[in-house]
């Protein structure tokens, strides 16, 4: 099916024909449809599928199919869990708006930078507010937006939104709604948290659960090396080094970690900068776009950089860390892979680790075979590494004799690589 059989506006039409895209992705063909019709949406889809399109496009025709409103009313609201997914959102926007005779004004707001900036942006209203939900509430408090005329409330990464945190925002955010409105609710994972969100949100909702057919996946390689906790950066090095990658997304636990990593990298003549909850916002960006405009070869970031962001030819991820949830393991590797591109995506098993990442496979239905590099060896070999007692699969890793037990000296090698070993935590 082509974009000009979806029901979109001849304006809108030459907004998306300029993209040159060849066709509607799975979900843009089965969400713009029903959100024009008015109706719920419920859409589950995987990273990098174009869901943002997919709510961008009904969003932009109900402004310009709808009476021109003077002053500015604020109509379409659209949340986001992070900073930089609301500016990568509001930018997005932007570009199709721009486009349109009536150019609706777009407002992008969120935390971490000057309030005032955006109360004055604000000034003689706006249409369509991109937003995170804290800082949403801060300009509601300042009497900057009302969002008492909004007829489309978008949600894009749902479970994030509530995972984050955000829940109590949210029902905030929902309370100042008028009742009558479309809800479109959007996110590559829909635990039981945002389905009891959306049975109470959503009125008859046509659901979308795109199941992308094999040839269609992202094209991610995703391979598994053992090490020990205090080979990793060396590691990480010699991997950066050998590869021919032009950009390297890399996971660590922690924001001490980040920082650490990233100076060992620098060291290491690596260019490198950490990306996490605490540096300024004016810092977050700046490696941001340093890292697309490829200025920055590679960037230490804790899981605030794991969702939604679109970092065109991301060459490889890497887990230095593994994720805490199968689902977190999703949406990191989801970071590569994109817009039709292959990429790889790395994790560093530790001994510590193998169980976690047992069930990290499990989840996904996929095994990944356990590699050694030369030269970085565990001290312990993978077949002799413990087993915990909730471990997901029965059989030993690579090869062992299943029931066999870890010697004395096995023990005392393991602990010893484990000393070093980061502690898990933060975002
Ligand atoms: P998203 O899932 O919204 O983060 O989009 C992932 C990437 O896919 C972005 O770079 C979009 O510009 C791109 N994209 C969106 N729709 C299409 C389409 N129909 N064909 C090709 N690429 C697309």
């Amino acid at each position: 099916m082509a974009f000009s059989s979806l029901g979109l506006s001849p304006a809108l039409l030459a907004a998306v024909n300029a993209r040159a895209f060849a066709l509607p992705s799975p979900i843009q063909t089965l969400a713009i449809p029903a959100a024009l019709l008015g109706r719920d949406v419920i859409a589950c889809a995987q990273t990098g599928s174009g869901k943002t399109i997919a709510y961008v496009l009904p969003v932009l025709q109900q402004l310009v199919l709808s009476a021109p409103a003077q002053p500015r009313r604020l109509r379409a609201l659209i949340l986001v869990p992070t900073r930089e997914l609301a500016a990568q959102v509001g930018e997005e926007v932007r570009g199709f708006a721009v486009q349109l005779e009536l150019c609706p004004k777009v407002v992008t707001v969120f935390g971490g930078v000057s309030i005032n900036v955006q109360m004055m942006e604000l000034r003689g209203g706006a249409d369509i507010v991109v937003a995170t939900p804290g800082r949403l509430l801060d300009l509601v408090d300042h009497n900057a937006l009302s969002l008492s005329e909004v007829t489309t409330l978008v949600l894009d990464e749902a479970d994030r939104l509530i995972d984050l945190g955000f829940a109590e925002e949210l029902g905030r955010v929902l309370a100042l709604l008028p009742s009558q409105r479309q809800h479109l609710l959007f996110s590559a994972t829909f635990p039981p948290s945002v389905q009891a969100l959306a049975a109470r949100l959503l009125r008859d909702p046509v659901r979308i659960d795109v199941v992308p057919p094999p040839e269609a996946l992202p094209d991610i390689e995703q391979r598994a090396i053992a090490v020990d906790p205090d080979r990793r950066t060396q590691l990480l090095c010699r991997l950066i080094q050998e590869n021919p990658w032009s950009r390297v997304l890399v996971f660590v636990a922690t924001k001490h970690a980040s920082e650490k990593v990233a100076g060992k990298l620098r060291k290491a003549r690596i260019d490198a900068e950490p990306f996490h909850g605490e540096l300024s916002q004016g810092k977050r960006t700046q490696v941001l776009a340093d890292f697309k405009a490829s200025r920055l070869k590679v960037v230490l970031a804790t899981d605030v950089a794991a969702r939604g962001l679109d970092i065109a030819e991301l060459s490889a991820v890497v887990n230095y860390d593994l994720p805490r949830s199968p689902v977190d393991y999703t949406h990191r590797i989801g970071r590569t892979g994109r817009a039709g591109l292959s990429g790889v995506a790395i994790s560093f098993v530790t001994p510590e680790g193998a169980s976690h990442f047992r069930l990290i496979e499990k989840r996904q239905h996929r095994r990944v075979p356990l590699e050694l590099v030369a030269g970085f060896e565990p001290v312990v070999p993978p077949e002799h590494w413990a087993r915990r007692a909730d471990d997901p699969e029965d059989g030993p890793r690579t090869g062992g004799v299943k029931g066999r037990r870890m010697s004395k000296k096995d023990k005392l090698r393991l602990a010893a690589g484990q000393a070093t070993s980061p502690p898990g935590g933060d975002l």
